[in-house]
């Protein structure tokens, strides 16, 4: 069976409607899918409406970001209920963080010579609190970048002149809001974060300490030796795994729904767990 558990719509930083994204999953096989936008759920009733619709299986989920010693790690949170009192007053917080942010970032863009992103990145995102991708799409329409991956490089990634690091909510919070609200926490995309083994080791310690059940293994264009090294840090510490797209629309056709395969053997499926 084909599950994706992690994917975007234009509620944030994807390209396409809710009930959109469902049809492109089962176009591609998934027959499980998890919609996780970015610090809401505004898009899991439309999503769920059109997975029943299509005869696949649905969960609600979101994508939380937190800090911790320095990095900016994300936590999936799968099968919650979107009007947990906890999850909803969790977000709000998420949410003014993230609007200050942007406007950080774009008055660090119009010093750099970028003027007008945050109107642009706003329209973009369809709210006051546009997100990074957002922000390099309007770097690329001013002309101060050939690609979204430049724009990042030059202006937006950690190290850069537009980086902004944000107050997100800790691991602990960002748990204990999924967990409030019924749901099943995962470590995000665990290899992108670029920390040693053992750093790693630690913020799963730390996740697993602070009730998280799993982990992703499998992603598009991961390598097989990172899922192996992934699979066995789970297995470990008692961690179930998951798959995910990372899908935010075609522009990123390496991240399409569905592409990161069948969770291999020796994986327990994070699923279980719903
Ligand atoms: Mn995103
Ligand atoms: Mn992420
Ligand atoms: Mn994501």
């Amino acid at each position: 069976m084909i599950a994706d558990l992690h994917c975007h719509s234009y509620c944030s930083d994807g390209e396409l409607a809710p009930a959109d994204v469902v049809a492109r999953a089962v176009a591609r096989g998934v027959r499980l899918l998890a919609l996780t936008d970015h610090d809401n759920t505004d898009g899991v009733a439309e999503a769920q409406a059109a997975a029943s619709a299509a005869g696949i299986d649905f969960v609600a989920g979101v994508e939380i970001s937190c800090r911790w010693e320095g990095h900016d790690i994300h936590i999936v949170g799968l099968r919650v209920d979107p009007d947990s009192p906890v999850l909803v007053a969790g977000l709000a917080g998420q949410h003014e963080a993230r609007r200050e942010r942007g406007r950080q970032i774009a008055a660090r863009l119009a010093r750099a010579g970028a003027a007008g992103c945050w109107e642009r990145a706003c329209q973009l995102a369809g709210t006051d609190r546009p997100g990074r991708p957002h922000f390099a799409r309007a770097i690329v329409e001013a002309g101060q970048a050939r690609d979204i991956e430049h724009a990042f490089n030059r202006f937006l990634k950690q190290g850069q002149v537009a980086y902004v690091p944000t107050p997100w909510a800790s691991i602990e919070d960002a748990v204990g809001w999924i967990r409030g609200a019924g749901g099943v926490a995962v470590v995000a995309h665990p290899s992108r974060y670029k920390l040693t083994r053992s750093k790693l080791k630690r913020l799963l310690v730390q996740f697993a300490a602070a009730g998280g059940q799993a982990l992703e293994v499998q992603l598009p264009r991961q390598q097989p030796n990172q899922v192996q090294s992934l699979m066995l840090m789970g297995n470990q510490l008692g961690l179930a795994g998951s798959v995910a797209s990372d899908f935010h629309g075609g522009h990123m056709p390496w991240a399409e729904l569905g592409a990161a395969g069948e969770l291999l053997p020796g994986i327990r499926p994070v699923w279980e767990l719903f």
